[in-house]
């Protein structure tokens, strides 16, 4: 079956890809390399199924769709379905996890904990719509290492390892991530 994904985070696509095998996914620059997805909401759960049913009428074809972000429980559960935006509208990587550096400096580690989360979402043409979410424990290292993966993975250190998120191999890191959580989820209750 051919599906948009919704996002041009080339990351995401590559997992989603490894995570969805049997669908082909279809990048959105494709179909539709002028629509704008936002995130207005406070939930990733809504911010996803609005991504995904924006192009779903722009493109007339069913999509899958994620939200996700980090809660920090020191700062509160921010920056949560902020986490893109953190340091500003169209801050990079490094001006977010700069200012995620900057807001714990002065927390002591064992109360750096937080988890990545991620809704991820079917919707069809028809209305049809599926849901799955997943998470992943850890705790933010003030030093980042390594060089693999995207956003804040250079200071997530997953609950059990002493491997940054940017120091695992992806095949790895989608075992146990809040992606591959949520994807296979979404793939179990598609039934493929
Ligand atoms: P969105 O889902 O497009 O709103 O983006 C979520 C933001 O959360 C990303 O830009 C990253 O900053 C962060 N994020 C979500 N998932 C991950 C991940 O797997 N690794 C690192 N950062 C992530």
């Amino acid at each position: 079956m051919r599906v948009v994904f919704a996002s041009r985070n080339r990351h995401k696509a590559e997992q989603a890809a490894l995570l969805l095998p049997t669908l082909e996914l279809v990048p959105l620059d494709e179909v539709a390399p002028e629509l704008v997805l936002e995130e207005p909401f406070h939930t990733f759960t809504e911010n996803a199924l609005a991504k995904a049913r924006a192009v779903v009428v722009a493109t007339g074809m069913p999509a899958v769709a994620d939200d996700s972000g980090i809660e920090v429980d020191a700062l509160g559960g921010a920056p949560g379905v902020r986490s893109a935006r953190y340091a500003g509208e169209v801050a990079t990587d490094r001006e977010n996890n700069a200012k995620l550096v900057q807001e714990l400096e002065y927390v002591p580690e064992s109360d750096r904990t937080c988890r990545y989360r991620c809704v991820a979402v079917f919707v069809t043409p028809d209305g049809h719509e599926v849901i799955a979410e997943g998470s992943c424990e850890g705790h933010i290292t003030l030093s980042p290492r390594g060089s693999q993966g995207f956003g804040y993975d250079p200071h997530f250190i997953p609950e059990g390892d002493s491997r940054t998120m940017a120091e695992i191999p992806l095949n790895e890191k989608l075992g146990f991530s809040h992606r591959g959580r949520a994807f296979r989820g979404l793939a179990h209750r598609l039934g493929i």
